[in-house]
């Protein structure tokens, strides 16, 4: 059948609204790249080194994140780079690009490598991809200049493992160090200090072995901000979204992938305080996943999505005069093709300072630096140099008060406002909001559409604020409203979230995947080290038990070593236990330790491990699999030398034969830790 004039251009139309709606479809789909931040133009290529050279840049940091501390870095340093030394400098995250042809790089350009080290001496999820290349694709790298700072944390085994294996890898492909490589320790809190210290000697490198003149460092803002018609009403106005899908709606928010670009918006049905005590909290929280295809499996994080108190904006906003600007909606364009935006414009004041920026934790040296050129007088913009200058003074009168950046700016410039900065410093300078991890305390096989998680509500009163937790502070004002509780919280939340999105309790939500996992069969023995909230992951995996004893299947050993402060106060799921020795039978041990019950004798769970000596070197013979969970700082060391102790005595060993063994373990994944 001939098609008719009509015809042709109904079908033309057809065509017009299909292009369209893929277009528009695709550039909403790409709203957020991996970090969650606005795709650039830069960011459509995924071959560096074109990449590079098409946006004339002879600076590359790039960062392995996975808490946003690297990346936080990283921008900071383009910063310096850019203004100190008129390097055109851009950041990259390794997930965004391909490295093949990375040997083509033109020598004339300076790589900064920030990689941080997660968990067990793993890269971040983001670098992943780069290092598996490093390892086993990569050729010479005879044009790279390159220099590495690591993030780490000395409390763990391998200390700092990625930013060395980086540093070294790189020399060894050839790369030419232009800069002494560098690392920081989260472990004893100096991370902001070795960070200034690895900076310094790289500014004096830069300097004196590649000549580049330093000059006073000046803002100069990647990002132009222009005050929006639109009012806080207009439909297109973030009010604090996760992402633009959010504010538009244009999909269907119960499909994912859900990662840390585009989080679930999952229900906590239920939540229960599990302290009895006046003074801490612990909340159990169950969030419903079922109307997603969001699915876990046991072991696995919970990644949360934090929002900012009340109180917290209300004194951020104090701080920068923006008080009455709280509801006026601006846009961001951004000014180099390579940084990209951080959020979805248009976008409230209020929004950014609730949803998107880390108002709350401990500001930073650093940040008195920047932002000294914006006091509101001269003899604040002195008093801020002189503290940002002298890490001894900025310990004893910022860092030591717990200040945020709001109280510490205020502190210095004596309650007057800092109404010069401008808004786009704000966004560049002060740290994004970064989702919290928590040790999934359900099992995914009795408990297949909703997560459990155990979270202890971080606050202190300190002279006379508050210094609060984000995220288990948000948990705790929805277990105070669900329940009706008496309790009064530390701080208030927003809990309706933007437009109402977040009401009847909705937090959003992302899994990360962990490899603290259970032997894949049920008869083997476990043994599960995990006082406080370490106890988290072990409630998931001993419900796993249960169920799969129900399923028919024969259970192996399971020996749980828990400790708390005493039984009446802070004993985790002390109800619980029972019902699943009930279910479980001999096959599940529980031995406790209360540190604080008897005031003569602090009991720990490495006392209970030594007392059953005998046993947990039986079971290790019978190949059972160890796991560790709970306190970085001391308790998982503490815990592995008591192992090795164990196995030296029972085994009359040296201990040093012991600690290979207990090494050995880690490499089979029969010794795991889940620390933080
Ligand atoms: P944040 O806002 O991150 O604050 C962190 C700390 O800084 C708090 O103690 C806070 O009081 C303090 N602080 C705030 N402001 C200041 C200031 N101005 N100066 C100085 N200090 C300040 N935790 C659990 O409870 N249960 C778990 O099962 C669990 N599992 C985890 C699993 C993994 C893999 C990881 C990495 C961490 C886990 N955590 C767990 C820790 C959790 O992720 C959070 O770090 C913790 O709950 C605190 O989060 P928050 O948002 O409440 O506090």
């Amino acid at each position: 059948m001939a098609l008719n004039t009509l015809d042709y251009s109904v079908l033309l139309a057809l065509a017009i609204a299909v292009v369209a709606y893929y277009a528009k479809s695709h550039f909403f789909a790409n709203d957020v790249g991996s970090t969650g931040f606005l795709p650039t133009d830069a960011g459509s290529s995924r071959n560096i080194v074109s990449t590079v050279k098409d946006n004339n840049k002879n600076a590359i940091v790039f960062y392995g994140s996975q808490t946003g501390t690297a990346e936080d870095y990283a921008s900071k340093l383009l910063k310096e780079l850019s203004s100190k030394f008129g390097l055109k400098t851009m950041t990259v995250d390794f997930a965004d690009y391909d490295f093949d042809n990375f040997d083509e790089l033109d020598p004339d350009v300076l790589c900064f490598f920030l990689m941080a080290t997660y968990g067990e001496g793993e890269p971040t999820d983001n670098a992943n991809d780069f290092i598996a290349w490093l390892d086993d694709e990569a050729d010479t790298l005879s044009n790279l200049k390159y220099t590495v700072f690591g993030l780490g944390n000395s409390t763990y085994e391998f200390y700092n493992a990625i930013g060395k294996k980086i540093d070294q890898k790189l020399e060894e492909k050839g790369g030419e160090r232009f800069a002494e490589y560098g690392e920081g320790d989260d472990g004893v809190g100096t991370m902001d200090e070795d960070y200034f210290t690895w900076k310094d000697k790289l500014i004096d490198s830069l300097k004196n072995n590649l000549n580049f003149e330093e000059h006073e460092m000046k803002y100069e803002p990647s990002l132009e901000l222009s005050e929006s018609y639109l009012t806080v009403d207009d439909p297109s106005v973030s009010l604090g979204e996760p992402n633009t899908k959010y504010v538009l709606g244009t999909s269907d928010l119960t499909k994912g992938p859900f990662d840390n670009a585009h989080p679930y918006l999952a229900q906590v049905k239920h939540t229960q305080e599990l302290f009895n005590s006046k003074s801490r909290s612990c909340v159990h929280a169950e969030f419903d996943i079922s109307p997603s295809n969001l699915r876990y499996s046991t072991g696995d994080h919970l990644a949360v999505w934090p929002s900012n108190s009340n109180e917290n904006v209300e004194t951020f906003a104090k701080a920068f005069g923006l008080a009455d600007k709280l509801d006026d909606v601006f846009e961001l364009k951004s000014l180099d093709s390579t940084v990209s935006l951080p959020f979805h414009t248009p976008i409230t004041y209020g929004a950014v300072l609730r949803h998107h920026l880390e108002i709350s934790g401990p500001v930073s040296r650093q940040l008195f630096l920047a932002i000294a050129g914006f006091a509101p007088n001269d003899a604040t913009k002195k008093s801020i140099l002189e503290l940002g200058n002298d890490k001894v003074a900025f310990a004893d009168k910022i860092h030591h008060h717990k200040y945020n950046i709001a109280d510490a700016l205020l502190a210095v410039s004596k309650g007057e406002a800092w109404s010069d900065v401008p808004f786009e410093f704000i966004i560049e300078f002060v740290s994004h909001l970064q989702p919290r991890y928590y040790s999934i305390s359900s099992s995914s096989l009795s408990e297949k559409t909703t997560i459990h998680v155990t979270a202890v509500v971080e606050a202190e009163e300190v002279e006379d604020r508050t210094i609060s937790g984000v995220v288990t502070n948000l948990l705790k004002n929805i277990e105070i409203v669900q329940n009706k509780s008496s309790d009064k919280p530390a701080v208030t939340y927003d809990l309706d979230g933007p437009r109402g999105k977040y009401a009847n309790f909705k937090v959003p939500v992302h899994i990360r995947r962990s490899t603290f996992k259970l032997p894949t069969s049920s008869s083997v023995p476990v043994i599960m080290i995990g006082p406080g909230t370490g106890v988290a992951p072990f409630r998931g995996f001993v419900r796993e038990r249960v169920a799969q004893k129900k399923n028919d299947l024969k259970i192996g050993p399971t020996v749980l070593f828990y400790g708390c402060r005493n039984e009446t106060e802070d004993f985790l799921y002390k109800n619980e236990w029972p019902e699943y020795s009930k279910e479980l039978g001999s096959a599940l041990e529980i031995h406790t330790a209360f540190s604080r019950q008897d005031p003569s004798k602090k009991v720990y769970v490495q006392h209970k491990l030594l007392e059953q000596a005998s046993k947990i070197n039986q079971l290790i013979a019978d190949g059972a699999f160890i796991y560790v969970c709970g306190d970085a700082s001391r308790m998982a060391r503490d815990v592995q030398n008591t192992l090795v102790k164990i196995l030296a005595a029972e085994r009359n060993i040296d201990e040093e034969r012991a600690a290979e063994l207990v090494r050995a373990f880690k490499v089979q994944n029969r010794y795991q830790e889940d620390v933080w």
